[in-house]
């Protein structure tokens, strides 16, 4: 899968219009929401959706919801013709995907409570090690092919997860965090005595974050 280019087909739908802008804030504006951007402007919806992965907890209406960060850096190396590689995703501890392109993609590190995105020569050689155990043949072909695997020549991309404390995706509508205190107070002394009460939410606003390292996989069951 090609993932700019299934964003890029999906934005190219009917009814699709993409702003692009930090959203600093989100304020009540009649039944729905005013984003406030970085750039001074606004936007104003009858429904808005968090999804900003590790940072959706930067607004009043969601700091209570704890996140972690897991920093995960992919390795990317241009195989020599006479190497192949896998003709199917493999996956042990870490995962290497077939060539795409020429470009055979393997990893990835995984980094808890760690926000940075710089490419590091530590999580290529950690890549390294793993693709070792998981596809020997593999990198022995490339030191015969006379191109050994080292940090220096491998290209990649580091990038951040977010996760839930019990990994689970928050996923629906956001909680007003006083009134879930409040109502479901008892739970926090004995966890049997559940209240008969439906949690109150912030209407129009909705949460999908926290998908750790499934997101592509949680996008087709969270909605359920
Ligand atoms: C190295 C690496 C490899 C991975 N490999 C896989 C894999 O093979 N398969 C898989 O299923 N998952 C994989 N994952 C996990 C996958 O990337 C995530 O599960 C998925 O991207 C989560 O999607 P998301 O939309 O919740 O968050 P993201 O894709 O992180 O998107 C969040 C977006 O919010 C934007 N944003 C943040 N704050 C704001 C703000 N204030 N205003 C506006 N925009 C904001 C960010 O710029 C970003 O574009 C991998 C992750 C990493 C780091």
């Amino acid at each position: 899968m090609r993932p700019k280019a299934l964003c890029e087909h999906l934005l190219n739908q009917p009814g699709i219009t993409l702003h692009q802008g930090d959203v600093t804030s989100l304020t009540r504006k009649g039944a729905g929401w005013r984003l406030q951007l970085a750039d001074g402007s606004a936007l104003d919806a009858d429904q808005v959706v968090i999804a900003s992965a590790h940072q959706a907890n930067r607004f009043a209406q969601t700091v209570e919801l704890p996140l972690q960060s897991v920093r995960g850096q992919i390795s990317e190396v241009t195989l020599p013709d006479k190497v192949t590689g896998p003709h199917r995703v493999v996956c042990a501890g870490g995962y290497v995907a077939p060539a795409l392109d020429g470009v055979l993609t393997f990893g990835a590190s995984f980094v808890p409570n760690n926000a940075s995105t710089d490419v590091t020569d530590d999580d290529h050689q950690r890549n390294i090690d793993e693709l070792r155990l998981t596809l020997p043949a593999l990198v022995e072909a490339l030191e015969l092919a006379g191109n050994p695997l080292s940090p220096d020549n491998l290209g990649g991309r580091a990038a951040v997860r977010a996760a839930s404390p019990d990994k689970t995706p928050y996923a629906g509508p956001v909680p007003v965090a006083e009134a879930w205190r409040a109502d479901y107070l008892l739970l926090s002394k004995d966890a049997t005595r559940v209240p008969n009460k439906r949690g109150e939410h912030h209407s129009g606003l909705w949460i999908s974050t926290a998908h750790g390292s499934q997101g592509w996989r949680a996008h087709r069951c969270v909605p359920r």
